[in-house]
């Protein structure tokens, strides 16, 4: 059932899924196995060839988590999908198939976090690197280019400064290029913004967020719009070259459009092992149903809590691309329609002290790491993620010691704003 003729919402129920062969469940099955039974030696043969599509060992493919890249893959309009163990797990998957040693990336300065550390330290042990760039300047973008540049990235909407990338101008010159345009819609999902309608190659999700939206598992995706042609220049020879561990096999001559996902489970999964597990497929195929219910509910509170900040007069600024105020608020019409998302950061009067008065007192929202849960979260970055750096580095990252990131919940927003002023009050006394 994943004809692209429904919609969303009968989509994020119905896309991957059907009644299980064997039993008739209505529900995915978890298919809490490692190993599948070859039918003999000759399907076992064919299997490890990839001349037919099956199940082999759970590293690579399994069922429950089958259904899941089907529906992510239908939700993004994507041709597939590969989930892994990570949203930064599916950051390496996106690359791997496009980098080598001495290639490079461009990606836009507006980042979440940990990948800003992916990108500036770790992936140089592979011999990669990554020039960050303002995406608002594409004329940066396109002097960033070179001749070794294999991909551009950036967030849809990045997390969390209130911004709004204009992911159709960024593929234009991507495109002009000749290399994949990435984008990470964890921010945003498929039911905010759909990158691969506005020219983006792939599209990475942390399904950590609000693909399964309760805070209960981590999860990563790839989706490939299978739009690209990798055999167009020499570029990308892992999908265009004969693959030494296959006898020789050219993925995107063997699989065409699907040559990125094919690579990606019988390379990525096999080789690097950041493999999702059927009970985390699971807990975000549950997530999924609601993703368009959550998300309205999402959008609508942060807009309500966001206006009732921007009022009041303990707070200096409001970071929301869904308020007019913000200079991103043209953009959400044009990269996603359906509302900016519900991250945003304030910066509180009263510096570092009344930050930590605020996250200390407030009843409602959970201090902690995450976002993009049913619950309203909030972190002081300054006194905890970002606490190793200095002043300069705290607000460049939009991290400085006034700021407080929110994540806004699914709860009443009447009692999401009684908790901020009772907060705010204690933080100003
Ligand atoms: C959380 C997050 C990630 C990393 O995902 P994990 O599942 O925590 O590995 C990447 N990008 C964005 C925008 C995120 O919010």
């Amino acid at each position: 059932m994943t004809d692209a003729t429904y919609g969303f919402d009968t989509l994020q129920i119905h896309a991957g899924a059907r009644p299980d062969p064997a039993t008739g469940a209505r529900q995915t099955p978890i298919y809490q196995t490692t190993a599948y039974v070859f039918r003999d030696a000759d399907h076992a043969a064919a299997l490890f060839n990839l001349q037919e599509v099956g199940y082999i060992y759970s590293r690579l493919t399994n069922p429950t988590v089958a259904v899941l890249q089907e529906r992510i893959a239908t939700l993004e309009g994507g041709v597939g999908a590969v989930c892994c163990s990570s949203g930064h797990a599916a950051q390496i998957m996106a690359l791997f198939p496009l980098m080598g040693p001495g290639k490079n990336i461009v990606a836009s300065t507006r980042l979440y976090g940990g990948t800003v550390t992916q990108f500036s330290h770790t992936i140089k042990r592979f011999g990669w690197s990554c020039k960050f760039v303002d995406f608002d300047d594409l004329d940066a973008v396109r002097d960033a280019i070179d001749d070794d540049t294999r991909a551009v990235f950036g967030e849809a909407i990045a997390n969390p400064g209130g911004y709004i990338m204009d992911v159709r101008a960024v593929a234009d010159v991507a495109d002009a290029a000749g290399i994949p345009l990435i984008i990470d819609n964890t921010s945003a999902t498929p039911f905010l913004c759909r990158p691969i309608d506005l020219g983006a190659t792939l599209v990475v999700h942390s399904t950590t967020k609000y693909l399964t939206g309760n805070g209960t598992v981590t999860g990563g995706c790839v989706v490939d719009s299978g739009k690209f042609d990798w055999s167009a220049n020499d570029k990308f020879p892992s999908l265009s070259q004969p693959e030494p561990a296959y006898h020789g096999l050219k993925f995107h001559e063997t699989f065409g459009n699907l040559a990125f996902t094919f690579h990606g489970i019988a390379i990525g999964l096999r080789d690097l092992g950041m493999t999702m597990n059927p009970q985390a497929a699971h807990y975000t195929l549950m997530g999924t149903e609601t993703l368009s219910l959550r998300m309205e509910r999402h959008v609508e509170n942060a807009v309500k809590v966001a206006k009732w900040l921007e009022s009041d007069d303990r707070i200096d600024a409001v970071t929301y691309a869904g308020l007019e105020s913000s200079p991103y608020y043209d953009r959400v019409a044009k990269v996603c329609p359906k509302g900016a998302g519900a991250l945003f950061t304030i910066a509180v009067k009263g510096g570092y002290d009344a930050c930590v008065k605020l996250v200390n007192s407030l009843e409602i929202f959970s201090h902690v790491a995450n976002l993009g849960d049913t619950r309203s979260l909030v972190i002081h970055s300054a006194s905890t993620t970002h606490r190793q750096l200095s002043p300069e580095q705290q607000e460049a990252a939009g991290a400085g010691a006034n700021v407080v990131r929110i994540s806004i919940g699914t709860e009443n927003a009447d009692d999401l704003i009684a908790d901020l002023d009772q907060a705010l009050a204690q933080a100003a006394g």
